[in-house]
């Protein structure tokens, strides 16, 4: 029985509205460049990773052997070390984090963790469901950990392991802490027992391609690296990537392997479509394409910088950012790009799938909104 007139409709309607929303949407950073209709007969599959990535285990209507791909490729981006690393496809970077932390309070049961007040507003509560005892860390102006806050803070808990929760990309002005500076502050208070979480979930993906290339991967000291699929990649469902060291994933399977499983990850049941997208992407972009898409935002930024300030709007962003922040802008603007804005500050982020004309359009709106009348 196929669906009824109104409520095929309904759902015309539906994607209307979607198509419309998504011509005007520069303030989250999700890209929008991608197109997964060659998958359509696999979605009357019920595909499902289950358990362990790298385990086929019995149920066999899964994509394991793609997600396996996805993990060699991010990892070997990620310079993970070779044969001690481990990772799956997760729901989101949320999840990533979370995981990370759990992994790191297992090493670490009386850590305290160190964290930075640009930090996503889900560590928080990540924190609060594993239990872990933290300390908040103040920014600098531009969203990057304040280090000189951290080593005073690390000097007065130096009888507790650290964990440090790094921000590669804040959420609102995409601020990399820098994790070769964090390390030589836990080396100057002789901080032997120590995990350092990067939190990349925008910029994973981004950071491997840039010049100088920031200290964030597992070569830089990193433990665990957590990356949002849906952000740079781009999926039409959310998605993520988490890895982590081998050794650290061990532990958790072997304190569980008394119940027969390996129950290696948060969600039992995991989505099989989303590993399909995200190898899709890597084997659409190769490594030359994935720099191209990088260099691409970041012109589409540098561009969007440049256009507000010739506008007379005090636009700016971090050093290789894709991310735009400026002065929020009036109500209705905001609300109709979609900009979120955090206090008196928006932002735009230059996502695969926009273009200079998208901010043209833009630029033009804000110009009404100025008051700045057009010569024509
Ligand atoms: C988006 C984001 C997250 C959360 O990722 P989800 O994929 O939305 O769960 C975490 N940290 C940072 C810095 C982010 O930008």
């Amino acid at each position: 029985m196929p669906l009824g007139e109104q409520d095929k409709l309904r759902l015309d309607c539906f994607l209307s509205r979607i198509r419309k929303d998504s011509d005007s949407f520069l303030g989250y950073p999700s890209s929008k460049d991608f197109d997964f209709s060659i998958f359509k007969d696999f979605l009357h599959y019920p595909i499902n990773n289950i358990g362990d990535p790298f385990i086929d285990g019995s149920y066999k209507v899964n994509s394991k052997e793609f997600e396996r791909e996805v993990l060699r490729e991010v990892a070997s981006m990620l310079r993970a070390p070779e044969d001690n690393w481990w990772g799956y496809v997760t729901n989101g970077g949320t999840e990533g984090n979370l995981y990370s932390l759990y992994l790191a309070r297992e090493i670490h049961p009386n850590a305290m963790v160190y964290f930075s007040q640009a930090s996503h507003y889900s560590v928080v509560k990540n924190l609060h469901f594993l239990n872990m005892r933290h300390i908040m860390i103040r920014a600098q102006e531009n969203g990057e950990m304040d280090y000189d806050d951290l080593a005073e803070t690390i000097n007065i808990h130096r009888d507790v392991p650290a964990i440090i929760f790094a921000n590669i990309g804040t959420t609102m002005t995409e601020a990399k802490d820098d994790i070769k500076k964090i390390q030589s502050i836990l080396d100057d208070y002789a901080i032997v027992n120590r995990y350092i979480h990067c939190d990349a979930a925008l910029s994973g993906a981004i950071a491997p391609f840039l010049t100088p290339r920031p200290a964030f991967d597992f070569a830089d000291g990193a433990d665990s690296i957590a990356i949002s699929g849906h952000k740079f990649i781009g999926s039409p469902i959310p998605c993520g990537i988490v890895l982590a060291k081998k050794l650290a994933v061990d532990r958790i399977a072997q304190s569980i392997s008394y119940i027969g499983t390996l129950d290696t990850t948060i969600s039992g049941s995991r989505n099989g479509l989303t590993p399909l997208f995200l190898w899709h992407s890597i084997r659409l972009l190769g490594t030359k394409g994935m720099r191209a898409r990088v260099s691409k935002s970041l012109e589409v930024a540098a561009y969007a910088t440049e256009r507000l300030n010739q506008i007379g709007v005090a636009a700016w962003r971090n050093e290789n950012a894709i991310t735009v922040v400026f002065p929020a802008p009036s109500a209705v603007l905001q609300d109709k790009w979609q900009l979120a804005t955090e206090g008196d500050r928006s932002h735009i982020v230059a996502m695969p799938g926009i273009e200079n004309s998208d901010i043209d359009r833009f630029i033009n709106d804000m110009k009404t909104d100025m008051g700045i009348k057009c010569a024509s």
